[in-house]
């Protein structure tokens, strides 16, 4: 028999951000009833471009199409980037992708992160399985019982079959598994703001490698560019206090006049840059996805790419136990999303390690590897292939 104040559902997603809400979404099939939970609703959409913004692969994007997401998501406002230009700051080596040798008309989009909410969140409101329980703050998680429990802060508790924590990297629902993500600080903090250049971005995403960090100008549609410029946390805490003319002088430098002069058009925000992965994603009853199961450097632009991923792979992997009559909330069918998932994660995880190590070390023989190593990328074909997979995800 039901309890009373209690609202019950076959999954209750735990934070309804990028990747909580893809899983709504592409849970909508299954007829499962859904609770997403949330403490805040996405921001609405502005005529100034948010500071948070994602580099969505095509792979991503192909996941929002399935889900019914992505034209409304293009209605909203997308960036779409055709090239994307990678170089060393302390040398000659450079990679360069071009959309149209790989016969795309994209290598992939530049979206605001509550635009994708905002866009995710119309498709599930369409759907009566889904429901949007929002503000709510998750207060206790209880994992004891043959349902999930959870009590809300503002009052009322939700019990669940699955419990899925999308609730980023502070997770409420990792911590109620008993499982710790050991994040490593990079010692780097990221800026982010949005400017003008003075010449043309040309549709183009563009990453200089600096030994303090990489810097990313982002292509915007409507001619601006979203910036991320990681460094070293006491340089960035001096470039955060200068004046905004210094501050633009100072990034358009770093930047090697590629664009030119460079006007900063926003506020400035800045975030804390750390890795880290957990050792298991599922437990009976419960599964961890995102960021909240692991935490990469922003330098490849692909943090909420593999918690997308996640998000479609949950969603196959109970669809298709559902329809072979197996047990879909048990830790063994969970455990294929694992196995699945796992091995992508840490390798993304590792190669960000890597590349920020190789490229933030000023050793100069490390700069003539690197060198070499990026004017052998953009020759060789085959891995420069490999490289482009990696960055338009899998397809
Ligand atoms: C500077 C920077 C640039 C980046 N650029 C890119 C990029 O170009 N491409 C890319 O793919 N990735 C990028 N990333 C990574 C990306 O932003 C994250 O990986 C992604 O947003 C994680 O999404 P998530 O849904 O897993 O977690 P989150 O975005 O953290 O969402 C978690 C949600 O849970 C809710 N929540 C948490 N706790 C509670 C609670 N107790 N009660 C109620 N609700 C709760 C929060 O309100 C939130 O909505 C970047 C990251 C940074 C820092």
């Amino acid at each position: 028999m039901a309890e009373a104040g209690v609202n019950h559902y076959d999954v209750l997603i735990a934070g309804g951000g990028i990747t909580g809400l893809t899983l709504a979404c592409a849970l909508e099939t299954t007829g499962l009833r859904i609770g997403v939970i949330d403490r805040n609703e996405p921001a609405a959409l502005q005529d100034a471009y948010a500071l948070r913004v994602s580099a969505i692969n095509r792979a991503s994007l192909e996941v929002f199409h399935q889900v019914g997401a992505l034209e409304r998501m293009q209605q909203l406002r997308v960036s779409p980037f055709r090239e994307m230009h990678v170089w060393d700051s302390t040398g000659v080596g450079e990679i360069h992708f071009d959309s149209a040798e790989l016969g795309l008309d994209a290598l992939g989009y530049i979206v605001e992160n509550n635009v994708i909410q905002l866009a995710l969140l119309e498709t599930a409101r369409q759907s009566d399985i889904i429901d949007w329980l929002c503000p709510a703050q998750i207060g206790s998680i209880d994992l004891g019982g043959e349902l999930a429990r959870v009590e809300r802060v503002e009052g009322g508790a939700l019990t669940a079959r699955l419990l899925v924590g999308a609730d980023g990297s502070q997770s409420a629902v990792r911590s109620a598994m008993g499982i710790e993500l050991l994040r490593k600080s990079y010692r780097q903090r990221a800026i982010v703001c949005t400017v003008r250049t003075e010449e043309a971005h040309q549709a183009t995403a563009w990453q200089c490698f600096l030994p303090s960090g990489p810097l990313a100008f982002l292509p915007l549609a409507d001619g601006s560019c979203s910036i991320v410029w990681s460094l070293d946390e006491t340089e960035a805490d001096a470039i955060m206090a200068l004046d905004d003319p210094a501050f633009s002088e100072r990034l358009e430098q770093a930047f090697e006049y590629r664009l030119g002069k460079v006007e900063l058009v926003s506020e400035r925000a800045m975030f804390p840059l750390g890795h880290g992965h957990v050792d298991h994603y599922v437990q009976d009853g419960v599964a961890l996805i995102g960021d909240a199961a692991h935490n990469i450097h922003p330098l490849a632009g692909q943090g909420a790419n593999l918690g997308i991923m996640d998000a479609a792979c949950l969603a196959g992997v109970i669809a298709e136990a559902l329809a072979a009559g197996r047990q879909w909330s048990a830790c063994h069918t969970l455990r294929k999303y694992e196995r699945s998932r796992k091995g992508d994660n840490r390798v993304m995880e590792a190669t960000m390690t890597g590349f920020k190590q190789l490229f933030g070390n000023d050793n100069p023989l490390l700069a003539e590897i690197r060198n070499m190593g990026l004017n052998l990328v953009d020759r060789a074909p085959v891995v420069k292939q490999l490289f482009t997979r990696q960055a338009l995800g899998k397809l």
